[in-house]
């Protein structure tokens, strides 16, 4: 079926994997609708409040969270940067989108790396700088701040991907700064993980206006393979996430 939404301050978009407009609706949350794309089985919400508005929402969600749990943010960024570090070899340029107050920006640096790191929201970066002594955060979105071509060696987005409004012009961006054989780390909710509820709308990564997107591991390799992207590695992951490491696939 078609969804028809009138809010003026939602905007409809196409499916981002296959350019499909046709969606089976599947519940409603806060006045959200969340869908399914028909051709491609993609989970989204569409339509969905304008960026402007979701932006809006990150300061009071996220403002003062950086602190909470930190020296266990720190433990678990330098177990990310180590494994990838030793699994692929790696050295040279690391960037951290969505990077917070950048404790994978901290870790990398301490593993030999340049760490880079970029966010859309402004304390979790004022927190950095002061507290971790970080220079190289920087706010706002990839697009926004347009790096050199091919210039990374490592980009990591944790917790990242489901909240970009534009996934192709992310990808696009993405794929653009990387070198040529760099490594890209992802992790998001994984919708089709055997401990997602089979009710499905009582799930807790359904987040209105924040999590845009619901991926499992077919939509998001259709959408890494539409930007020449691939996924080269997937780690098991015992809560519902979908951990994998990502190259060029040309
Ligand atoms: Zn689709």
């Amino acid at each position: 079926m078609s969804v028809s939404y009138k809010n003026p301050e939602f905007e409809l978009i196409p499916c981002p994997i296959c350019g499909g407009q046709e969606f089976t609706h599947l519940f409603h949350k806060k006045k959200e609708p969340f869908v399914r794309c028909i051709q491609c089985h993609f989970t989204l919400i569409n339509p969905r409040p304008s960026f402007e508005q979701i932006v809006k929402t990150y300061d009071s969600v996220y403002s003062g969270n950086y602190t909470k749990k930190a020296g266990k943010k720190r433990k678990r960024a330098l177990r990310r940067v180590k494994r990838l570090k030793n699994s692929y070899g790696l050295f040279g340029n690391w960037l951290d989108v969505g990077c917070s107050a950048g404790f994978v920006v901290e870790a990398a640096q301490s593993q030999g790396f340049f760490g880079y790191g970029i966010d859309i929201e402004a304390g979790g970066l004022a927190y950095g700088k002061k507290e971790l002594g970080l220079s190289n955060l920087i706010e706002g979105t990839l697009g926004e701040h347009q790096y050199p071509n091919q210039f990374f060696d490592v980009i990591s987005a944790y917790d990242v991907i489901e909240h970009v409004p534009d996934l192709n012009l992310f990808l696009t961006e993405i794929k653009r700064i990387l070198k040529p054989h760099g490594i890209v780390d992802i992790g998001t909710p994984d919708i089709a993980h055997w401990r997602v509820p089979k009710k499905l709308s009582t799930w807790n990564e359904f987040k209105p206006s924040e999590h845009l997107y619901y991926f499992n591991k077919d939509t998001l390799g259709k959408l890494l393979e539409k930007n020449n992207l691939k996924i080269v590695n997937q780690r098991l992951s015992l809560k519902p996430g979908l951990k994998v490491t990502i190259s060029h696939a040309t």
